[in-house]
């Protein structure tokens, strides 16, 4: 197995902020990269809130969230990142910017250095097909909020190596985290249960079979499920639901993944969910 010392993170939105926080916290040096300033900067702050609010739960002392910072680099400069053992671009479910992206993490990468995305529903081997390196790409799909939820999902590519996926298991247990293997597959395992679901639910609300407010309810005292397909779309982000439903559609090529037309409505509309202040709700 292909020893991992130093991670890259790139992307630091909802899920590349935690990615880099729980590894950093299991003893990983973590250099997390952005394209927006802004952006990194947002998130490198919210990992700072995240560490203290540590502290004041009692769950760690201020000597672990010192040593976790000393562990953590942000930077603008995707160059910076040649050191790597191990990248994990977690940007934008978005093909173009993936590609993009890893063509230009394919050069600056040193060699051996192995490649994963977090991508919810996009090929693995499409992703890897536009490298040099395909046996050294797998796909390493965190769930959200990442110091939470345990399990990682991983894929493997067509072309994807035993030591690829056996380091990237490794490193995701290191991490404290479950893993459950998936085949390259449109959506793989979690999304393509959980997608279809949120955007039934889209289509339940659209043809006025309930409320909002109603289906979520429905779902979580009927079903028992924690959250309600709306509330955990907006916690997902309604902009990624919808391009993971499109992944699925493309795909899978079945109608009964179309994308429902409320859910792109919210998505033109910039209702992207929780993260910008409101989806489905208002926060
Ligand atoms: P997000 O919108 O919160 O963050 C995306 C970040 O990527 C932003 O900070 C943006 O500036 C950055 N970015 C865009 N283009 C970039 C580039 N070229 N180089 C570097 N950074 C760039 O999105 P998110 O919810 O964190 O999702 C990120 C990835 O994780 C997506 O592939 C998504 O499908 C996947 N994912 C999301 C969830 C979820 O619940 N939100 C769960 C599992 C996986």
């Amino acid at each position: 197995m292909t020893e991992i010392k130093t991670i890259g993170v790139v992307g630091a939105g909802q899920m590349g902020r935690g990615i880099a926080q729980v590894a950093a916290m299991t003893n990983f040096n973590v250099l997390v990269f952005d394209i927006s300033e802004e952006g990194l900067k947002f998130g490198m702050d919210f990992i700072t809130k995240q560490l203290n609010r540590g502290v004041e739960k009692g769950k760690w002392d201020e000597s672990f969230v010192s040593e976790t910072q000393s562990r953590l680099t942000g930077v603008t400069d995707i160059n910076a990142l040649k050191d790597c053992d191990l990248l994990i671009e977690a940007a934008t479910e978005n093909k173009k910017i993936k590609f993009e992206i890893f063509k230009q993490l394919d050069e600056v990468a040193k060699d051996g250095a192995i490649l994963a995305t977090n991508t919810s529903s996009i090929s693995i081997t499409e992703i890897a097909a536009v490298t040099k390196r395909p046996e050294a790409v797998a796909g390493m799909h965190f769930m959200n909020p990442v110091p939470v939820m345990k399990l990682v999902e991983t894929i493997t590519g067509l072309e994807t190596n035993k030591d690829t996926i056996d380091t990237v298991e490794a490193v995701a247990e290191k991490m404290g985290k479950t893993v459950v293997r998936a085949d390259d597959v449109a959506g793989f395992a979690v999304n393509r249960i959980l997608m279809p679901m949120i955007n039934e639910a889209f289509y339940t609300l659209f043809e006025g079979v309930a409320d909002a407010k109603g289906i979520d309810n429905a779902m979580k005292l009927g079903c028992n499920q924690p959250m309600g397909p709306f509330e955990l779309a907006d916690f997902i982000g309604l902009d990624t639901c919808l391009a993971i439903m499109e992944v699925l559609h493309e795909g899978l090529g079945d109608t009964k993944y179309r994308p429902c037309p409320l859910l792109k409505k919210y998505v033109t509309a910039g209702r992207f969910g929780r993260k910008v202040g409101k989806g489905v709700y208002e926060y």
